[in-house]
């Protein structure tokens, strides 16, 4: 009887200590969309989810990269039209032009040739000259678009889908780690970072916001579950041009120049990961006005944005979950939204 017990006590002890233990965690660093990404997800089956999720960051770089000339956007630009684009194509296609609305044009996915240019997706970048810039432009502007028999484009018009590919990516990503029956991740994703559920322990994920004028410091840090948190930067990819001046790769799609609006980091926080790609892009362009007059008037869009005088404009669904930290801890937060 003595023994009996003995042992029945003993299981217990050993399930209340299993059901106690470190949950099962997996982590991956891979170089993608040409940026380093690192994979993170617990619980059953981690390992083999991430393995796919990455291998569906690898495809939809294989579809959306213009370097790429076998990619399905470069046959889009090439031949200036798809007559039976994939679902996801069409779907980002026709995303980027209707934002482009929202957004009062500042998103434009036919800036391709204006990109190209100033050599962003290449080794050689140069200063395009004003009447380049100027002659390029007038062949942009998404009514160049049109969806009758897949995808057409008019003449001169090649598309790009950077602004808004490793957000989507990001999504694609998260839905397979669903369909593994996984409850909490964190992909980082270089700018973009997409969560899936809370921090094994139930607690939320912090995620700090880069100070765009320091690499090593932070802005601030942001506690979420199960958000997308997506930065655009003029930081993160330039050139230094002949003139000693720095050009990044936003581009303002009324100059056809680096967007210099004030605002040197847009921060967008929300559930679909596309989306807060394009928008975080598109009020980096706005610039501070109009980026706060876009969020004032969208209360369901959570934003930061960082100006070039290093003042802070948060919206108010934000607010709470903010904290600011290093060089900005005395700043004036300007609440907005
Ligand atoms: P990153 O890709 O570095 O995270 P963004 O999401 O802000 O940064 O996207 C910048 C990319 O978007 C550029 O490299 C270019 O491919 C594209 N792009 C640049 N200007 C625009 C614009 N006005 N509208 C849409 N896409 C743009
Ligand atoms: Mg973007």
């Amino acid at each position: 009887m003595k023994i009996k017990f003995a042992l029945i006590a003993a299981m217990i002890v050993t399930l209340i200590l299993c059901s106690c233990s470190q949950p099962e965690e997996y982590s991956m660093d891979i170089f993608a969309m040409d940026t380093y990404m690192s994979l993170m997800a617990y619980g059953r089956n981690s390992e083999k989810a991430l393995e796919e999720a990455a291998e569906e960051i690898e495809k939809t770089e294989e579809l959306l990269s213009v370097t790429r000339p076998d990619s399905e956007i470069s046959q889009l630009n090439e031949n200036g039209f798809l007559e039976n684009p994939s679902d996801d194509m069409l779907y980002l296609v026709k995303t980027g032009v209707e934002l482009n609305g929202e957004v009062d044009g500042a998103f434009d996915i036919t800036l391709y040739p204006v990109i190209q240019a100033w050599g962003f997706t290449t080794e050689s970048k140069n200063i395009p000259t004003e009447e380049t810039l100027v002659g390029l432009l007038s062949d942009t502007g998404v009514a160049r678009v049109h969806f009758e028999n897949g995808i057409t484009l008019d003449d001169n018009t090649k598309v790009d889908l950077g602004g808004i590919a490793k957000g989507y990516a990001g999504k694609k990503a998260a839905d397979i780690l669903k369909q593994y029956g996984i409850t909490s991740a964190l992909l980082n994703m270089g700018g973009n970072i997409q969560t899936i559920g809370a921090k094994p322990d139930g607690s939320s994920w912090k995620i700090g916001i880069k100070d765009p004028q320091n690499e090593s410091s932070l802005v601030g840090s942001v506690e979420i579950i199960d958000k997308a948190v997506v930065t655009s930067g003029g930081y993160e990819r330039f050139f230094i041009g002949d003139d000693g001046k720095r050009y990044h790769h936003i581009i303002d799609p009324k100059t056809g120049k680096p967007a210099e609006n004030g605002i040197i980091s847009a921060t967008v926080i929300g559930d679909d990961g596309t989306l807060c790609d394009a928008l975080s892009t598109s009020l980096y362009i706005m610039g501070t006005e109009k980026a706060s007059e876009y969020l004032n008037a969208h209360s369901e869009t959570n934003a930061i944005l960082v100006t070039e005088d290093r003042t802070l404009y948060i919206t108010r669904g934000i607010e709470p979950v903010f904290k600011p930290l290093n060089e900005y801890i005395n700043t004036t937060i300007n609440v907005i939204g």
